[in-house]
């Protein structure tokens, strides 16, 4: 099976939600950049005190230290059966480095799922996002709430609100987004391995959708 796949879409379109149902089912490894960079603020690395500020601001960790990490990733084991690239590439830049990492390693992109979503729903979700803190699972403070207030369903963790999820930095994530993200969809279409998927329906549907576009690949 040919499982070598990017998510893309403007902030709050659904990706992380969609990520994680994929890689259950399809059992291949999610490479989240945004979860590399908040895992090492967490652990307090190098990396981790470079992205900390890029990030609440809303703006781009530098091209080349997330083409470094994600170079690093990609090239292990692991993703020789398939992997789910969600959040990279982000950039034109990033996005022909991944091209000549992937070619390398004879671990071509064969497709690149896009969630569509009107920028008023994009908005709300951000502004009701809860994540948990130990497993990531996410959780909306109207349309997907936890059992229990503030603890995640599944590892009993706690929920919190991302620091960039508020406005200020939503406007800037959803101006790069515009400015550096959007022109790679383009760029992919060219390439003939863009599926859309409209974001606006429910979580099922929009699994649905995206397993029959890896489904007729295969
Ligand atoms: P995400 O979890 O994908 O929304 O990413 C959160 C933040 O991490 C972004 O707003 C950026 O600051 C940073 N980030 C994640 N992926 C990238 C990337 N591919 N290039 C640059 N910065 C990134």
């Amino acid at each position: 099976m040919k499982l070598n796949i990017i998510l893309m879409g403007p902030p709050g379109a659904g990706k992380g939600t969609l990520a994680k149902r994929l890689i259950a089912k399809y059992n291949i490894p999610h490479i989240s950049t945004g979860d590399m960079f908040r895992d090492a603020i967490k652990a307090g690395t190098k990396l981790g005190s470079l992205a900390k500020d890029y990030m609440a601001r809303g703006d781009l960790v530098p091209d080349e230290v997330t083409i470094g990490i994600v170079n690093e990733r990609l090239s292990k084991d692991d993703c020789s059966h398939g992997y789910l690239l969600d959040g990279f590439p982000r950039t034109i830049k990033q996005a022909e480095a991944l091209k000549e990492l992937t070619t390398n390693l004879k671990r071509e992109v064969n497709l690149v799922i896009n969630i569509i979503a009107e920028e008023d729903e994009l908005i709300k979700r951000i502004s009701g996002r809860r994540v948990c803190k130990s497993c990531g699972a996410p959780y909306h403070v109207v349309n997907m709430r936890p059992k229990k207030e503030g603890i995640c369903d599944q590892c009993g963790g706690v929920l919190y609100q991302r620091p960039d999820d508020n406005e200020e930095a939503l406007k800037v994530r959803l101006n790069h987004y515009y400015k550096d993200t959007k022109p790679l969809l383009d760029y992919y279409k060219k390439s003939g391995i863009l599926a859309d998927v409209n974001g606006m329906l429910g979580a099922d549907s929009v699994l649905s959708l995206a397993s029959k576009f890896i489904d007729e690949d295969n």
